[in-house]
């Protein structure tokens, strides 16, 4: 095989049961008699057959590629790897397993961001960094130890982290980042989780930034995704070790909370000179947060290259772009482009619905939510933004006539296709007989360039609804409701659970799926970005959380935003190269004019 290619199986799809090793019988190595594919000399579980190896010396490469079409489960890989791509690996898992190449470089008193797709090594990457796998250089069969490694990254950011690592000498705190998981690993209350973290003495003030006060004494069974974040984020940074990791901080948190935990952040790196890692899929926030960043790209499950660290200007606008300038390695065929207005106009004749004041409460009266009333305009997208526990849901639900509202009537005499905030797709039926059970487009070549390729669904396509991981089900969700025909789209945080790339995709999916259909389309959501690429005009909710909640007309982008970022203090202004949103820092020459004017969004 050329130096640079790599054969990748994936041992969790390959089922030699179900296919009689086309793979083996059709490659054409193996036909002359050399043995390029073969057995790996154990059953794959007790009774099944073997599954494959690829030698990677005989294989032909990219340009033969006949194993990947011939296996029916998507389970092999031949890559050609980039040919910018010179140096060796910092680890891979053996021959035909996942490679990771690069790795970042936290530096004391700062914060080091990631910003990149799941499934790239940023697993093996934090495992390295916290001294628990030796790195191998990509040498698995002889692992070379940590002097040659130290000596492999002699004269880069890494020497002095790499020298404590191999010394013993770091320790280390991590969030995860599937803090839904915590309750599988804790019995007990939130109280009892916290109190044994207290390192630092900073528990109180934790507690009370982050708002965890009112369930301090509730079991961790029993709290909500959003307040789950925030214990894990105190009971992360209240420990007092050398380096932090944080592996997504925003899921579940609304834009209030965001900032907070990022300014957290930020002062734990600056006043106590901590080093921080944070992985992140928000780029205002990441943009907000870091002092460095990595751009991670690759092939999920196949290989993952962290770049050297960018400042974090450079690193989102190359990202966003799809070109990495120093590494000269296009990632993206298409860059993603940020207008400073809303593109399309749409004047007031163009109605589509009228809805009438609206008031709904629950729990005797414990939280109550008054909407004013407002119109939907034809093919608008209409953005819905506000805190957590606001009502924006109950808004969808009273629309959708999945509640009746205590005041007016919400029957829109439409039909709504709708994505809940919290997607329960589960049955047991595979992803592609759902999909064109909802659609005779499913197949199409439009359907596949607009809403497959974007979504990314075509290796997921053959996995049932109940086995995918929450941002498969998110893409599928997404997939489904564009997919119905309707009078109005109506999509309940389709941000959640998708990484960066995924963001992005989806995000262009729907603008044009909009534009194209002329659709109407509403959207909650938390990501600025998403909303500022997506959103025509904005329904801002604002009250007290779990208490009050209202909702006046909706209003063109710039006042919308203003008015929503004001209740938070937070200003934006535009980036001089790109037009994306950035948020100002606190107290900033900017952020000071911008509030005295009134402009909270964009000067
Ligand atoms: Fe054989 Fe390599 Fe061709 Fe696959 S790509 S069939 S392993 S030569």
């Amino acid at each position: 095989m050329a130096d640079d290619s790599i054969a990748v199986v994936d041992l969790e799809r390959c089922q030699p049961d179900r296919c009689s090793y086309e793979c083996k019988n059709y490659c054409p190595p193996n036909r002359t008699g050399k043995e390029c594919i073969t057995l790996r000399g154990e059953e794959a579980e007790e009774g099944q057959p073997e599954q494959i190896h690829i030698s990677e010396e005989i294989c032909l490469g990219e340009t033969c590629g006949i194993c990947v079409e011939k296996c029916p489960f998507d389970a092999i890989e031949i890559i050609n790897l980039p040919k910018e791509l010179q140096d060796d690996p910092a680890h891979r898992y053996g021959e035909n397993a996942f490679s990771l190449y690069g790795l970042p470089a936290p530096q004391d008193g700062q914060v080091t961001g990631i910003l990149g797709p799941n499934g790239i090594g940023k697993t093996t990457a934090i495992r390295i960094l916290a001294g628990e796998l030796e790195p191998n250089l990509g040498r698995h069969e002889e692992e070379p130890g940590w002097d040659e490694v130290l000596e492999a990254y002699r004269g880069t950011e890494l020497q002095d982290y790499i020298t404590n690592v191999r010394d013993g000498d770091v320790t280390i705190a991590r969030k995860p980042q599937y803090v839904d998981q915590i309750p599988n690993s804790f019995d007990g209350n939130t109280r009892e989780l916290l109190e044994r973290t207290d390192e630092r003495g900073a528990l109180n003030s934790l507690v009370e930034r982050l708002s965890i006060g009112p369930v301090m004494e509730h079991s961790i069974d029993d709290l909500s995704g959003g307040e789950l974040q925030r214990v894990a984020l105190a009971a992360t940074l209240a420990r007092d070790t050398d380096f932090y990791f944080l592996d997504e901080i925003t899921p579940y948190l609304d834009i209030g909370q965001r900032v907070t935990a990022a300014r957290l952040i930020r002062e734990l790196a600056e006043k106590e000179d901590k080093s921080m890692l944070v992985i992140e899929h928000d780029l205002a926030i990441l943009d907000l947060l870091a002092d460095t960043l990595h751009v991670a790209y690759g092939e999920p499950g196949a290989y993952g290259v962290i770049t050297s660290p960018k400042s974090v200007r450079n690193g989102i606008n190359e990202y966003l772009s799809g070109y990495l300038e120093n590494e000269n390695m296009r990632i993206r065929p298409n860059p993603i482009e940020f207008e400073e207005y809303a593109p399309r106009t749409v004047t007031a004749a163009d109605t589509l619905v009228e809805y009438p004041d609206l008031t709904k409460s629950y729990g005797d009266g414990e939280f109550s939510l008054e909407i004013e009333s407002g119109t939907i305009r034809e093919n608008e997208v209409l953005g819905i933004v506000g805190p957590n526990g606001i009502g924006k849901s109950t808004f969808a639900k009273l629309l959708t006539d999945n509640l009746e509202p205590d005041e007016g009537d919400s029957d829109l005499d439409l039909d709504i296709s709708y994505k809940p905030q919290y997607v329960t797709i589960d049955q047991y039926m595979r992803v592609d007989a759902f999909l064109s059970s909802i659609t005779d487009q499913f197949g199409s070549s439009y359907w596949n360039t607009e809403i497959a390729q974007p979504l990314q669904l075509e290796r997921i396509m053959e996995q049932n609804l109940s086995d995918l991981s929450g941002g498969e089900r998110q893409r599928v969700a997404i997939a489904a409701c564009l997919s119905d025909s309707a009078d109005l789209y109506l999509l309940d945080e389709p941000s959640a659970h998708l990484d960066v790339e995924q963001r992005v995709q989806a995000t262009s999916a729907i603008r044009r799926y909009a534009e194209q259909q002329d659709a109407t389309v509403l959207v909650i959501d938390h990501d600025i970005y998403m909303m500022d690429l997506l959103a025509d005009r904005l329904m801002v909710f604002n009250g007290e959380p779990a208490v009050h909640g209202r909702a006046g007309q909706p209003k063109p982008m710039r006042d919308g935003m203003n008015e929503f970022l004001a209740n938070l203090e937070v200003t934006f202004r535009r980036d001089e190269r790109t037009s994306r949103p950035r948020i100002n820092k606190p107290e900033s020459q900017l952020d000071r004019q911008q509030k005295s004017e009134g402009e909270y969004y964009y000067s």
